[in-house]
């Protein structure tokens, strides 16, 4: 079936019907209208893989799609212009541009923690640079990965965009095509694994990965809304956001009032301790990884567990040992280590003993504080006094470093991501300047010194 999908694609790509502007923007119109032709199938889906509430279905999954949809309708005219390039000394009197094409055939694979906002947003950058896409959702959400499915078919037939249910087994199958641009969004070791796949045959690609991003708290933060936003952060989605704040550095003055406000932060998002409108553990394995590393230092909050519906209670831990197993990787759930600190210079260290993080979050009120981070830390994207909510933009890319990833998207950045920038330069035919024609001579290279220095 891959194989036969995938030739069809590249067929159907052959034929330039994917390139106009209308073609694009009648793609992204019917994708949106049967995203809200089945919302509710959308919802149900979510509620069943992830206990997802509509409320954060809707504003962390459809309604960002949706909204994206919409920027690229907006925008998609201007971004698929030519765009000119001042000619050098040499080229005059021609002229040069800039030329978007689409890359052609994609492969999107897709995690399962936002199934449907990194399943569809990768897709709209794919469908308004004009590709034809093969969408890979995770098969730990099975539910989405259906309802998926039937979106995508009811939208699309499968020679311009068809969705690849399955595992490992697949996946490394559709690895094994010699797609034209691959987009995987995941973990860093499988990120390893489609690296390897896309090295064979030479095809560009973008990883989106995760890492442990860092919080930083400094003693002239406001401390009840850092605890605000840093439990905001952290159990949306249940913690299982690659953005999530992964762990705390507080500093010391100001640990006791942090946890008082955390934990009044906690009560006021559940009255009554009603945790129902939280989103749970995806699987049994992570949730058994999740529970073992509540035993991993002091728990100060929290740290109840219910093994039925395989929820982690929002739980703040105190850590010392940066080689714990909390501290060895990625969280990707409720759980905060909080580490104290004496000097901002102390959290450079902290944070350069781990791979680049996906996002770095500095609460402070000192712009000294605040530039002491920036500067001297990297990091795929940062919040100030706020946790993940620079994704909430589609002007400001987003994207990892290092082990957190290569490449970004969001916005007019999907559409670059999607297009191969061809550079053209145009002659004039009225004039031929004969300066790097033979034979050559002393008289010329003194002219050409003089241009290129
Ligand atoms: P994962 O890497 O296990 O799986 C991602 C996809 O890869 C799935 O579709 C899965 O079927 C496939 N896959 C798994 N093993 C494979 C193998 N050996 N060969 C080929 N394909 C394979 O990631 P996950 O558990 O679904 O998601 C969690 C990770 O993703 C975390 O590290 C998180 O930080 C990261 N993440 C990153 C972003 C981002 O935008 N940067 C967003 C969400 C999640």
């Amino acid at each position: 079936m891959i194989e036969n999908i995938f030739n069809t694609q590249r067929k159907f790509y052959n034929t330039g019907k994917t390139k106009s502007y209308s073609f694009r923007m009648k793609a992204l119109g019917r994708l949106k209208k049967t995203i809200l032709d089945n919302q509710e199938l959308l919802y149900q889906a979510l509620a069943l893989d992830l206990n997802k509430s509509k409320y954060e279905a809707y504003l962390c999954e459809i309604g960002i799609i949706l909204d994206e949809i919409s920027f690229h309708q907006r925008h998609l005219r201007r971004w698929m212009r030519r765009q000119a390039v001042r000619p050098s000394m040499g080229q005059l009197p021609g002229s040069c541009f800039r030329s978007p094409e689409p890359y052609g055939v994609t492969l999107i694979i897709a995690p399962w923690n936002y199934p449907v906002n990194l399943s569809l947003m990768p897709l709209i950058g794919a469908i308004s640079a004009g590709n034809t896409a093969m969408l890979k959702p995770s098969e730990y959400a099975p539910a989405t990965s259906k309802a998926l499915v039937k979106i995508i078919s009811e939208a699309f037939p499968p020679y311009y965009i068809s969705v690849i249910e399955g595992g490992v087994k697949e996946n490394s199958l559709l690895l094994k095509k010699d797609f034209d641009y691959i987009f995987f969004t995941g973990s860093p070791y499988v990120g390893k694994v489609v690296m390897e796949a896309a090295a064979k045959n030479l095809t560009p690609f973008t990883l989106e990965l995760g890492g442990k991003s860092p919080v930083i708290v400094d003693n002239t933060a406001n401390i009840k809304l850092a605890a605000r936003r840093i439990a905001f952060g952290k159990v949306i989605n249940g913690g299982q956001t690659c953005v999530a704040p992964d762990y705390l550095l507080i500093h010391e003055s100001v640990r006791e009032s942090f946890i008082r406000e955390y934990r009044s932060a906690l009560e006021s998002f559940f009255p009554r301790k009603d945790m129902s409108q939280m989103v749970t553990i995806i699987s049994d394995r992570h949730y058994k990884r999740l529970k073992g590393l509540l035993t991993d230092g002091h728990i100060i909050l929290g740290g109840q567990y219910d093994d039925q519906r395989r929820f982690i209670m929002p739980t703040l831990i105190d850590q010392e040992n940066l080689s714990s197993p909390l501290m060895r990787e990625e969280i990707f759930g409720p759980i905060l280590p909080m580490m104290t600190y004496e000097k901002l210079e102390d959290c450079i260290s902290i944070i350069e003993e781990f791979p680049k993080p996906l996002a770095l979050y500095i609460f402070s009120e000192s712009n000294r504080s605040i530039d002491l981070i920036l500067n001297n830390c990297s990091f795929g994207g940062a919040c100030i006094n706020d946790t993940i909510m620079h994704l909430a933009n589609p002007r400001l890319p987003f994207g990892g470093v290092g082990a957190s990833g290569i490449g970004s998207y969001h916005g007019k950045r999907s559409f670059e991501t999607f297009s191969h920038y061809r550079s053209i330069f145009r002659q004039s035919t009225r004039l031929d300047i004969p300066l790097r024609y033979m034979p050559y001579s002393d008289k010329n290279l003194k002219i050409i010194k003089k241009l290129l220095r």
